[in-house]
């Protein structure tokens, strides 16, 4: 146990969705991580590393010639990863076999076009990429003194990035990348409430002692796209902290949300009286079982064992473990960034595209 008690954003939703599945996973708590991955790969985790490789603020001023087949290369990388990680124990059958090359030929393939859309909208420098940071939490009645638990160890929220941008106006713009599966594009008013863009915002400008200008919400469509040129559509709405403006074609949306400051700072203070819940002594413990939080949970088998009253933990010695990594993969593109006690710089890159 560290000095100080470290939080993180998914332990936060996990916390909201569920104490029990918190209580068996977070880093604080019982620490505890399935063994086996249960998926194969991760589409999203795959295009994400790509596209870190694409934005690396090193090789900007690169031909982007140069730099897609390496961002391509990543994402290959990133694939042959997660697979190597889920055959380690065991063989995959001849549907996974077909499903992964599948992907791998979708996710190229979504690449490749996007870069070329992306060659029309990408109006900004990038200046971090795939950063992890670390911040004393404010406590919220009090915003000069760091939040502290019952039993004296300072709070501290450890938040990592995909990207931030600055752009022709020296604005700073926090960009999240995501991918679509369904058919319809999420509503405005979910970009507009994304938990997580609020938090990584609000976080990032404690960290950085930096005001953002707002978020750029950048979305990608799993599929590949109807025959013939993409229709552009293009629409700005007015809203909080200025005109809201988004592009799309079928495969990609791009929207740019400036956001007031009050809007942050109130998503903050939330943020932080949700930790202060979290590490309260006098916490209740309970799960919070529907289909929405169970169907993809990695801790169902010993909660049901914990639900039918029979003992949960020759299960978690069989299959889960106390994690053994930290929260940052040396190896992957990225970097990590430290604030506690003073702004230092521990940064651990590798050439991307290297060690295939
Ligand atoms: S299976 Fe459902 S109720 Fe049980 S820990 Fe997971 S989310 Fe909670």
């Amino acid at each position: 146990m560290s000095v100080n008690y470290v939080a993180r954003p998914w332990e936060n939703r996990l916390f909201r969705q569920c104490r029990r599945a918190w209580d068996l996973g977070a880093r604080e708590r019982q620490d505890y991580e399935r063994i086996e991955p249960a998926q194969v790969f991760d589409l999203g985790e795959a295009i994400h590393d790509a596209l870190d490789v694409y934005y690396f603020p090193g090789m900007w001023d690169w031909n982007r010639a140069i730099v897609r087949p390496l961002a391509v290369a990543g994402f290959e990388k990133s694939m042959r990863r997660q697979r190597d990680a889920y055959t380690q124990t065991r063989e995959l059958s001849a549907d996974q076999v077909q499903d992964w090359e599948e992907h791998l030929e979708l996710g190229t393939g979504m690449l490749q076009r996007y870069f070329e859309w992306a060659s029309d909208v990408d109006r900004f420098t990038p200046i971090q990429v795939a950063s992890q940071f670390d911040i004393a939490l404010p406590d919220p009645a009090d915003p000069d003194s760091g939040l502290i638990t019952a039993d004296g160890r300072p709070l501290q929220f450890r938040v990592r990035i995909d990207l931030v941008v600055i752009d022709d106006h020296e604005l700073y713009w926090l960009v999240e990348h995501r991918i679509v599966t369904g058919p319809q594009w999420p509503e405005l008013d979910q970009l507009r409430l994304d938990e997580q863009a609020l938090t990584r915002s609000w976080a990032w400008q404690l960290g950085f002692l930096a005001d953002l200008e707002g978020t750029i919400h950048n979305e990608m469509r799993a599929a590949v796209p109807a025959a013939g040129k993409p229709k552009v559509h293009v629409r700005a709405v007015p809203g909080a902290g200025g005109i809201t403006t988004q592009r799309a074609t079928e495969s990609f949306r791009r929207t740019h949300i400036p956001r007031a400051k009050l809007e942050i700072a109130r998503h903050g203070v939330a943020v932080a009286l949700e930790i202060q819940d979290m590490t309260d002594p006098a916490l209740r413990m309970y799960p919070n079982p529907s289909w929405d939080n169970c169907s993809t949970c990695a801790y169902r088998a010993p909660c049901l064992a914990i639900t039918q009253g029979i003992d949960e933990r020759p299960i978690l010695d069989a299959s889960y473990r106390k994690r053994v990594s930290g929260d940052f993969e040396l190896g992957r593109l990225g970097s990590v960034w430290g604030f506690v006690p003073e702004i230092h710089r521990v940064a651990e890159y590798r050439a991307p595209g290297a060690g295939q």
